[in-house]
């Protein structure tokens, strides 16, 4: 295979099961990110890029509410004190702790943070009769850190680097733990990912050093503390607290978002912050101090005693909608992770094979491992490139082309002299005989005596996508290439295969809620493997891309229109909220669509975040309710709804502002209504000897409904060649066909209707049984964008399903014996079906 067809889309997806994060990836980053068209954007690890719909929700934010200082105590800085307190839970939330765990210290930047431990931890210098506090730093440590040398050395205390190879895994009952006599504070640090490399240091290590067992040259009694630089880390990647007890955890919110700059945290283990020593005390950080005398007792909150003077509260404000969007668009740091490790490992593959035309390689790439798994690769690569001589090509001189070509990467050295060294290859001498001849961090002399004395590095953000990959490639091939370009097959055909069955492992994690939040974190198994064996089943590796979860749809108010998620919690009855409320007529009688077909341009949104149900439609201000009840809605009264559904239901009225908007949209009385939360109906099974007990949300069937893509496609092409009789019915597109339908959820399969065969199946880590077919009405004919009427899909969906006119099924989850907890659903998922035995 050559080079130009290996760098094209259709490649790239055979070599990479994820990509983007979702169906409408390339819409939302051309939305969001319009202002980097034509710009290859790689230095993502340096400073990624943000969505515009933060800057515009942040904007509207400070622009309607009127934010004060937070040390007065007047409404406008209650409001910013405690817009601030959510957005430090949010924060831990984040990282999967709790306020009990850690607290987070606001500061200007991952390196301030650093500054603060370096002035605050206890050091004890070294003296005669005492061996003193230890310094250690893996070599591979950004300036940042090892700067904190400057002061250990001046404090006295021995600072001691350690190479990441000098790791030695002690078991665990040779482990020394804390020393119950010697109570000396030690600290080590080490990048949690390397900025050079993107090399991931184990996570597991925090643990091993605070137990003495890893690093025999770090070994000394006391109490070893360890302060894990995540600033790398966590722009691409979940970090998971509760997993690695960090004690100090510094960061830089701009390289996970873009926006805000200048905003920073530590994050501390609220059992290690009490070691710290205030010194310098600002404003807000006291208790009670004099003036006149040296009195000063600090404040008892950790925040606010490390947070001298006035936190920069409206960039605080910011993050808030900084991670909203990030959710919003991502779906999550675990979303994040595959999508660009999937970019950067592809980049590397292609790259590290790449030849020149006598068959010499064209790259020279600094990494420890070969790409197998996001769980010990960042999405980073690190390279210089070499000519058709083997002689390496000046990092300057690709930096200048790549401008030409406005691709956009970094080079140098990276702010971490220490990987530099080790994987250039330069000697101590070496490095300072290089600042003899002229050669400064930062400029551009890439080479002293042929040897280089930096290298280039390209990164990837959540928005990159695969044709930031094709341009640099490209650039590489049309400038540095002597022609022929060639691939060494090779090299290409061991790195698949060695990437490979890692990679898939490293799949579908196991998923995480936080308090209303979705992301996902933890990969330690794969939960659907978990489940098969729990079945007794075997997974079936052929045609494993053959089934997947393509959307996932909610309808929060029954017949208003869809919300569609990405990643989606499986409540008791169905997916969360899904029909959870319902519009009543003056009466109290339940609207449905077949009557009111306005209700369809009604556009309720879950905001799991807010605890709110939002209420749009076009020309109508949005509104929202509580998703949960508060007191002030105990009217609670009962409904019947005879025809929709025979069933009666206990609910709750939604107040009268839903009331009059409602009223007002669809021009006659009526309110909104919510299911009582601890009324369960049950769900009736058609199938005989399924003996399946399901409670249903206010829907009518059942507590999923889902739809096969390829029968919409089916039906789609029927009713095109039934054009020529169809009364002028307009051509529907696909999605408009699919949105008919009101599925919960739609599956690419391979055969249009071969969901009809199935008994169960599996998504992700939840089990389905199929419970029935559904029947299809005129109710199909709402178009569902504009609320108006067509005879199709059902003309062409009758004529081809002589006699019982059903499309999709029906579906109860079943959850794994002994498991009250329901999974998260994720679209993307991959499907696998148990046909009924015949
Ligand atoms: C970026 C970075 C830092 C420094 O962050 P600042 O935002 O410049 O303070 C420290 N450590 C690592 C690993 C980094 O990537």
């Amino acid at each position: 295979m050559d080079f130009q067809k290996l760098c094209t889309f259709e490649t790239f997806k055979q070599l990479c099961s994820h990509y983007g994060h979702g169906d409408n990836f390339q819409d939302v980053i051309e939305q969001e990110f319009a202002r980097i068209k034509g710009i290859t954007y790689l230095d993502h690890a340096a400073a990624t890029l943000y969505p515009e719909s933060l800057l515009r929700d942040y904007f509207q934010d400070i622009s309607r509410n009127v934010y004060g200082n937070p040390h007065s105590h007047n409404p406008s800085s209650k409001l910013t004190h405690d817009t601030v307190e959510r957005v430090r839970y949010r924060v831990l939330q984040h990282f999967n702790t709790i306020p009990e765990e850690y607290s987070v210290i606001f500061t200007s930047g991952c390196t301030a943070a650093l500054k603060l431990v370096a002035e605050s931890f206890p050091w004890r210098p070294q003296t005669e009769s005492e061996a003193g506090s230890h310094f250690c730093y893996l070599t591979d440590s950004h300036t940042s850190v090892v700067g904190i040398r400057g002061l250990t050395s001046a404090r006295g205390v021995v600072a001691l680097p350690v190479s990441p190879q000098e790791v030695e895994n002690k078991a665990k009952d040779e482990a020394q733990g804390e020393d119950a006599i010697c109570q000396t504070p030690h600290l080590f640090c080490y990048p949690a990912q390397s900025n050079f490399s993107g090399r991931k240091y184990p996570l597991s290590h925090v643990k091993g050093i605070q137990a003495r067992r890893l690093y025999p040259a770090c070994d000394h009694g006391g109490r070893w503390f360890v302060l894990l630089d995540a600033a790398s880390h966590v722009s691409c990647s979940p970090l998971n607290l509760q997993d690695c007890p960090a004690d100090f955890i510094p960061i830089s919110f701009y390289k996970m978002f873009g926006f805000p700059t200048g905003l920073g945290a530590l994050l501390v283990r609220n059992n290690a912050a009490g070691i710290l020593k205030k010194t310098y005390f600002g404003g807000g950080t006291a208790a009670a101090y004099l003036s006149g005398e040296d009195y000063y007792v600090h404040a008892a909150n950790i925040s606010d005693r490390f947070e001298d003077g006035t936190v920069s509260f409206l960039d605080i404000i910011a993050l808030n909608h900084a991670f909203e969007s990030l959710c919003r668009i991502t779906g999550g740091m675990h979303n994040i992770q595959q999508h660009t490790f999937g970019l950067a490992r592809y980049t590397y593959m292609l790259l590290s094979s790449l030849c020149h035309g006598n068959g010499r390689p064209v790259a020279q790439i600094y990494t420890e491992g070969q790409f197998e798994s996001p769980s010990t690769q960042g999405a980073i690569l690190n390279f210089n490139l070499l000519d058709s001589h083997a002689q390496i090509i000046g990092y300057s001189q690709v930096d200048r082309m790549a401008s030409l070509y406005n691709i956009h990467v970094r080079t140098g050295c990276f702010c971490n002299t220490g990987a530099c060294q080790s994987f250039l290859g330069i000697s101590r001498q070496q490095m300072k005989r290089n600042l003899q001849a002229g050669h400064v961090c930062g400029d551009n002399i890439d080479l002293v005596d042929g040897q280089p004395t930096g290298s280039v590095r390209v990164s990837f953000g959540y928005m990159s996508t695969f044709e930031d990959c094709q341009k640099f490639l490209n650039f590489v091939a049309e400038c540095f290439v002597e022609k022929p370009v060639t691939v060494d097959q090779v090299r290409l055909e061991k790195l698949k295969t060695a990437t490979a069955a890692s990679h898939v492992l490293n799949e579908d994690p196991a998923i995480k809620i936080t308090n209303g939040e979705i992301c996902k974190v933890d990969e330690k198994e794969k939960p659907t493997d978990a489940l098969l064996r729990g079945f007794g089943q075997k997974q079936s590796n052929s045609r494993r891309e053959a089934y997947t979860l393509n959307n996932i749809y909610i309808y929060p108010i029954k017949s208003c229109g869809a919300h569609e998620v990405h990643n989606w919690p499986v409540g008791q009855r169905g997916l969360l909220y899904d029909r959870g409320w319902m519009v009543v007529n003056g009466n109290g009688v339940c609207l449905s669509q077949k009557r009111a077909p306005r209700l369809c341009l009604i556009r309720p949104q879950v905001h799991l975040p807010s605890n709110k149900l939002l209420l749009q439609a076009s020309g109508m201000d949005t509104i929202s309710v509580p998703l949960e009840n508060n007191t002030q809605m105990h009217t609670s009264y009962q409904v019947c709804q005879s025809k929709v559904c025979a069933d009666r239901v206990e609910t709750v009225d939604c107040g009268d502002e839903a009331a009059s908007w409602l009223s007002d949209f669809l021009g006659q009385p009526c309110r909104l209504i919510r299911q009582s939360p601890d009324f369960t109906r049950e769900m009736k099974t058609r199938r005989s000897g399924a003996a399946t007990i399901a409670s249903l949300s206010l829907v009518n069937e059942a507590q999923y409904l889902m739809i096969n893509r390829a029968s919409v496609e089916l039906i789609q092409e029927l009713m095109s060649s039934r054009q020529d009789d169809s009364e002028g019915d307009p051509l529907l597109d696909t999605q408009n066909v699919i949105s008919r339908f009101r599925a919960n959820l739609v599956i690419a399969g391979v055969e249009p209707f071969e969901e009809d065969n199935w008994s169960h199946l599996i998504i992700g880590n939840t089990r389905f049984v199929v419970t029935g077919q559904c029947g299809r009405c005129q109710m199909v004919g709402v178009n569902q964008d504009t609320g108006t009427r067509t005879k199709e899909p059902l003309m062409s969906l009758s004529a081809y399903r002589t006699g019982k006119v059903t499309f999709g099924v029906y579906l109860a989850h079943q959850l794994p014996e002994g498991s009250t907890t329901a999974g998260v659903l994720s679209a993307g998922s991959l499907i696998q079906p148990e046909p009924h035995s015949s």
